[in-house]
């Protein structure tokens, strides 16, 4: 498994930005539209400055808890789930392949299992305690950061409405099984883009939907298998040796379906 840590795509982003004489302005918040006079104007604070800055289209690419989405009035359909997963970076010594990713499967539920770098491993998982279900004889040092998040599958009612699009988390979120949401993001974007660039951004709803729609219920399946607490999860979970026939049919389509190529 390759791994890129965020802030090395953080970088390349940059790094491409300002290759095209993009400036990214950090600390600047984008407040509200001024939607009542021609142009419209976006509001923004920076350095306790507020300013109305007029545009053509307006791209809200602001997260699950977007402005731009939220002050159109637009919600999300879908549902969240109730149970935390708990995500460590610790180090562990054990006797697991470290080039490959592994998952293990539990009839309570399941436990990713990524290594980072040397003896780090990045483990995530929706039971209580997760260092608790590492291989037997593991050693388990340092706990270098911990975290704990709860999983959504939701899509916003509108993609785009008017001379505004919303793209990325602000559009739609789901769980980071299959390790598709910055990836549907920069689609989005370059979907959008060429849209607008064609005067056709009233298109992106209808275009972008049934993918989206398609990607995020299979997303929500899979975090189910690994995680779901019913019982027919369970039921999977404990019965893989017998199905595990079935892996060589199923790998290529999953991986098919992780690298966005299905
Ligand atoms: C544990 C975990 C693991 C993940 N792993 C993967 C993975 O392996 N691969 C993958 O593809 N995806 C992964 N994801 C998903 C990925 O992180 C998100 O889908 C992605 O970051 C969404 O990008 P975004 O730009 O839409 O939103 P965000 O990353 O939320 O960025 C929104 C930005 O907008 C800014 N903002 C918000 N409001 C305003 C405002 N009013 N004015 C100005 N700025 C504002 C915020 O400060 C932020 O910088 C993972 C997610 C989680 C939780």
């Amino acid at each position: 498994m390759l791994i890129q840590p965020q802030k090395e795509s953080e970088e390349i982003l940059l790094n491409e930005a300002l290759a095209r004489n993009i400036q990214v302005e950090y600390d600047t918040e984008f407040i509200a539209m001024k939607t009542d006079e021609s142009p419209h104007k976006a509001i923004i604070e920076s350095n306790s400055q507020k300013n109305e800055i007029p545009y053509d289209y307006l791209i809200g690419a602001d997260g699950g808890k977007s402005r731009v989405r939220k002050l159109s009035d637009i919600s999300y359909d879908g549902l969240q789930y109730d149970e935390e997963w708990e995500l460590y970076d610790v180090e562990l010594e054990m006797e697991l392949n470290r080039d490959e990713g592994h998952i293990r499967f539990f009839p309570e539920g399941s436990v990713l299992m990524i290594r980072l770098y040397d003896n780090v491993w990045r483990v995530a998982g929706r039971m209580d305690s997760i260092l608790n279900y590492m291989p037997k004889k593991s050693k388990i040092g340092k706990i270098l950061w911990q975290s704990k998040f709860r999983i959504h599958h939701k899509i916003a009612k509108k993609l785009s409405w008017g001379n505004i699009g919303i793209i990325g988390d602000a559009a739609h979120l789901h769980s980071p099984v299959g390790a598709r949401g910055m990836n549907l993001g920069i689609e989005d974007a370059y979907i959008l883009s060429n849209l607008i660039h064609n005067n056709n951004l009233n298109m992106f709803d209808e275009i972008r939907r049934p993918y989206i729609t398609k990607t995020v219920n299979g997303i929500n399946n899979l975090t189910m298998i690994l995680a779901g607490n019913n019982k027919r999860a369970e039921f999977l979970r404990s019965n893989l040796g017998i199905i595990k026939f079935i892996a060589p049919l199923a790998m290529p389509r999953a991986r098919k379906f992780i690298l966005g190529i299905n």
